[in-house]
């Protein structure tokens, strides 16, 4: 038991935040395998990418050798705006839960775009304006992304065009309105306004869309574009660089209490949050100097870790991005309705698969009904309605907890809490009228998304 109490919420000063992002890759024994550009099927060179990406960006693309990048000033402006985020304590969930376990978790919910996601956007917003681009496009699903981009896009005065997935264009009309607020248009996707989208319709014209499919859409309408480029907000490891902030904020905070995890839990969807928190304990990881384990959550609709293949695969339904090797679902596989749509895609970090493949993390799938019921205890101990994508890290985490419980185990258990819930209404009135199903695709579903994955 420790003598001094640890506060409820903690905060670094602004002069104790990082002026450096920190890269992962610089550590790795073993590099992800290189992207793959798929007119040639050779390794993608960075002016491959110059195309569709923003020069700067890029290059961080494929920079697997700077291990600490500095954050521009203007980006470290913005960021005290909205940071540092605090480190909370969860002392009333760990009463609930009646375990020994100490229970930690990083706030990224609170600025407007009620996510991590403002922490790249920012970065990715900064650099295109620094090369005097005349405008971005992107792709949101839940609207998050979407959202934080808009805002970063306002701050530095850039025109964007965001392709929202249908499905979540529907539920979440106030989404909409946010982003245009911040002067974004806004699109739904599959749109007639491009050749991808004309195509999915006409082979489907009902579907609710997927990320996949809006990503080619404003891939085609950047690259069509002139003046115009692309921005992505996951997966890519130029997205984990500049979420690297997370982690390095709560290993500072986490020293200064003078506490380290045991265990470190984040949910998955392209894995910028998670690879953003454990960067800098994973670092440990890979230099022997500590062994936390690391735990990746997703939905069980849509398990690109626990039953995807590692394989070279598109990062879009489109086929027109270059081809990462990544755990993956396969670029044609479209999750089946659920209400965690920032978590609804079908690869995964080509950085994160890497280091799950070699054995350095673990992941878990969980039902969305059991996500939901976290996400009530956590919203009745802590006071925050937390996104139902965050909500899997919560469930993970409490799970760990109730392990704890019967164990006897006082683990320290930190998850990343990535955001806020409050548009997502429709999915809690589900969960409450009881009306919420657990989707999980068969192996026969799976199969077909497979047997697309491009023949390397
Ligand atoms: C987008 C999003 C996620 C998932 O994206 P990652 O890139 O896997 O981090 C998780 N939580 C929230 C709140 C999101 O908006």
């Amino acid at each position: 038991m420790k003598t001094s109490k640890i506060p409820h919420r903690f905060y670094l000063t602004e002069e104790q935040m990082p002026t450096q992002w920190y890269n992962l890759r610089a550590d790795m024994k073993e590099q992800p395998d290189p992207m793959l550009n798929p007119a040639t099927g050779k390794p993608a060179q960075v002016e491959d990418l110059y195309p569709v990406f923003c020069k700067k960006l890029a290059e961080q693309e494929m920079d697997a050798s700077s291990r600490y990048v500095d954050i521009p000033e203007e980006v470290q402006e913005m960021y005290k705006i909205y940071r540092p985020s605090p480190l909370v304590r969860a002392y009333q969930l760990e009463k609930a839960l009646e375990t020994p376990a100490k229970i930690y978790y990083k706030f990224e919910g609170n600025n407007t775009s009620g996510s991590h996601k403002l922490n790249s956007a920012i970065a990715q917003a900064y650099y295109a304006k620094e090369e005097g681009l005349k405008g971005l496009t992107t792709e949101t699903g839940a609207g998050q992304w979407g959202t934080a981009l808009s805002e970063a896009c306002a701050y530095f005065d850039i025109p964007l065009t965001v392709y929202m997935v249908k499905t979540s264009y529907e539920q979440k009309p106030f989404r909409k309105t946010i982003m245009e607020t911040f002067d974004a248009s806004v699109i739904p996707s599959p749109s007639m306004t491009t050749n991808a989208g004309k195509a999915i319709l006409q082979t489907n014209p009902d579907t609710g869309g997927s990320l996949g499919c809006a990503i080619s859409e404003a891939v085609e309408k950047a690259v069509t574009t002139e003046g115009y480029r692309y921005v992505l907000g996951s997966v890519l490891n130029l997205v984990l660089l500049h979420q690297s902030i997370i982690g390095l904020e709560t290993k500072k905070a986490m020293e200064m209490l003078g506490e380290y995890p045991d265990v470190v839990i984040g949910c998955a969807g392209g894995g910028s949050n998670l690879g953003g928190l454990i960067a800098p304990f994973m670092q440990d990881k890979l230099i022997g100097k500590a062994n936390p384990e690391i735990i990746a959550i997703e939905p069980a609709s849509c398990p690109s870790f626990t039953r995807g293949k590692y394989a070279y695969d598109f990062c879009d339904t489109g086929k027109i991005t270059p081809m990462a090797k990544m755990y993956t679902l396969g670029c044609s596989f479209i999750p089946s309705a659920n209400h965690a749509g920032g978590l609804r895609y079908h690869g995964m970090s080509p950085i994160l698969s890497k280091l799950y493949h070699d054995g350095y993390m673990m992941a878990k799938s969980v039902e969305q009904t059991r996500v939901f019921e976290a996400a009530g205890l956590f919203a009745k101990y802590e006071t925050i309605l937390p996104a139902p994508e965050s909500a899997h890290a919560i469930r993970g985490a409490i799970d760990e907890a109730l392990r704890c419980k019967e164990t006897g185990e006082e683990k320290t258990i930190l998850f990343g809490l990535t955001g806020t819930g409050y548009f997502d209404m429709t999915a809690y009135a589900s969960y409450r009228d009881g009306t919420m199903t657990d989707s999980i695709p068969t192996d026969d579903d799976l199969q077909k998304g497979f047997m697309a994955l491009p023949k390397i």
